[in-house]
């Protein structure tokens, strides 16, 4: 398959200009369907991120953007969106290449980027303080104000829109930014660099460095002159940016990990439960953070749902990404395939049932990408490791309950909280077990959707902040209250 970059290879975007790595190393970027080769990159090390820190610095602290008004940062960015849309096919090809999601999903990232961007511009002009009333002779308001320097720190399992979530709320609030994406998916991410460019991004306000997390993405972390850093990701990796920004106490905000519950109640929809679940599980070939990986069945529907989940596998085509029809592509790298693989055999031990999948796919098409196929262990037990840990596969753990109370204990049951599901006909059920779920994402009788408008993070050690809809904007804003004396007279105090 032909390659589609048109990027200047071997450069990232620091001060508005494409450099490389001032140690000159590169880093191979390979497709995980096929192995092949995409494009070598810049191999950043903690040089080159305090070189853009210091771009973005200064483009914050001297250059024209904090005198940009909140109308024409809106419109920059509703010409980014612009852009996006103007090369979706090509940026979607690009992103199926890089992280080995099917096109069809790629195709989805790809609107739901632009879109991220036409929301952010229109909310930049929303941006407002307030004025209160003190009891004193005084003019007393608040007035939002951006943050500063954004270190934003992004994975590999949605490369394009994870960008749009950290750049385009954090332009309107008229930040800057120096992105670092994951070092195996930095493709789209530098394409969006260059149509944000394109679109009239002053140098330095955003500022892409390609490079790897310990070095990078540490440097945006630690530095004292980043005012703030946002970072989606594992929740190890979490924990240790969290304790890099302690050391200069800069704002922050988390995106971490999931082992979502997914609750499917006896009077559900069982078609469409049976769709849920193996959508909510298999999307992005399960590496999701929000994915619905434990799927907590009543068990007078257990057996109807297993088999209806087994008659419709067949149906999940894995393969390169780009091939028509594929529902499922590779796993992002051969050493996370190796964990996951691990967590099978892990599951197996454990005495969980294995129903289907936990093998590599035979046959030529499948030798050099990182494929797996869709794993169902049934009889899960909630204190297995498969049942409690991240997997970050097409891993599911289908843990059977027979009581709602017994529902959502199991399902609070874990260190994390960002996403869970329920299915049932009884709105009133629906409302109450909702209520009960500690997670900061809940859908009813549906699985995955998301929207720019609406909050999205997690509870517990699945999070700290909300991205998207007027929360998202809140994490790259500072409040300043003014107070302006009316009284003419001099204090009068000594
Ligand atoms: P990480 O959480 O380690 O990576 C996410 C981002 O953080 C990447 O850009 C990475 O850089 C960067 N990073 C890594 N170490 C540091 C550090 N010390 N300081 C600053 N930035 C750092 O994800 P992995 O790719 O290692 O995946 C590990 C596990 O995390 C997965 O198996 C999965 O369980 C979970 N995960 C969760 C995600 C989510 O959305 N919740 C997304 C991805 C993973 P680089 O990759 O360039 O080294």
């Amino acid at each position: 398959m032909k390659q589609t970059t048109t990027l200047k290879e071997h450069a990232m975007l620091i001060d508005g200009k494409w450099v490389p790595a001032r140690s000159g190393a590169l880093r191979e970027i390979r497709d995980p369907g096929d192995g092949s080769l995409l494009a070598s990159v810049p191999e950043a090390g903690r040089e080159d991120a305090e070189a853009a820190i210091d771009a973005a610095r200064a483009a914050f602290d001297q250059g024209p953007w904090r005198k940009t008004t909140a109308q024409d940062r809106g419109k920059l960015l509703l010409r980014v969106a612009e852009g996006i849309r103007a090369e979706a096919k090509k940026l979607a090809e690009l992103e199926t290449r890089n992280c080995g999601k099917p096109l069809a999903e790629a195709e989805f990232d790809v609107a739901d980027a632009a879109n991220c961007f036409e929301f952010y511009g229109g909310l930049a002009t929303k941006i407002h303080g307030e004025t209160m009333q003190v009891p004193a002779n005084s003019l007393s308001f608040v007035v939002r104000e951006p943050i500063g320097v954004c270190g934003q720190i992004i994975p590999w399992n949605f490369p394009l829109l994870m960008a749009a979530w950290k750049l385009s709320p954090a332009l309107a609030a008229g930040n800057t930014v120096v992105l670092k994406p994951s070092e195996l998916t930095p493709l789209t991410a530098l394409e969006l660099g260059r149509i944000a460019a394109a679109a009239g991004v002053p140098a330095g306000v955003v500022n892409i460095v390609t490079g790897p997390g310990p070095g990078a993405g540490s440097a945006l972390a630690e530095s004292p002159k980043v005012d703030k850093v946002a970072f989606t990701g594992g929740t190890v990796t979490g924990r240790k940016v969290m304790t890099a920004a302690a050391g200069s106490l800069k704002k922050i905000s988390l995106e971490l990990g999931g082992k979502n519950p997914n609750i499917v109640f006896a009077d559900a929809d069982l078609e469409a439960a049976v769709d849920g679940a193996l959508f909510g599980a298999f999307a992005n070939q399960g590496e999701v953070c929000s994915a619905g990986s434990r799927l907590l069945v009543e068990r007078s529907l257990h057996r109807r749902l297993v088999e209806g989940m087994l008659k419709k596998v067949p149906r999940i085509k894995l393969g390169h990404g780009l091939e028509p029809g594929v529902k499922m592509g590779p796993l992002i790298s051969a050493p996370h395939r190796d964990k996951v693989e691990a967590y099978v055999k892990i599951g197996v031990k454990e005495g969980a049932k294995l129903l289907c999948g936990g093998k590599r796919p035979a046959g030529r098409a499948f030798a050099k990408g990182n494929f797996l196929e869709p794993t169902i262990f049934d009889e899960v037990k909630p204190s297995m490791r498969i049942a409690r840990d991240e997997i970050f596969g097409p891993v599911l753990a289908v843990i059977p309950f027979d009581t709602e109370e017994e529902a959502v204990r199991v399902a609070n049951d874990t260190e994390y909280g960002l996403a869970a599901a329920v299915w049932t006909k009884d709105v009133t059920r629906a409302v109450r077990v909702v209520a009960r779920l500690r997670a900061g994402i809940t859908w009813v009788n549906t699985y995955h959707p998301t929207f720019n408008e609406l909050p999205w993070g997690g509870y517990k050690a699945s999070g700290i902040g909300r991205e998207l809809g007027l929360y998202g904007i809140e994490e790259y804003l500072e409040t300043k209250q003014v107070n302006i004396n009316l009284d003419e007279a001099p204090l009068g105090w000594y």
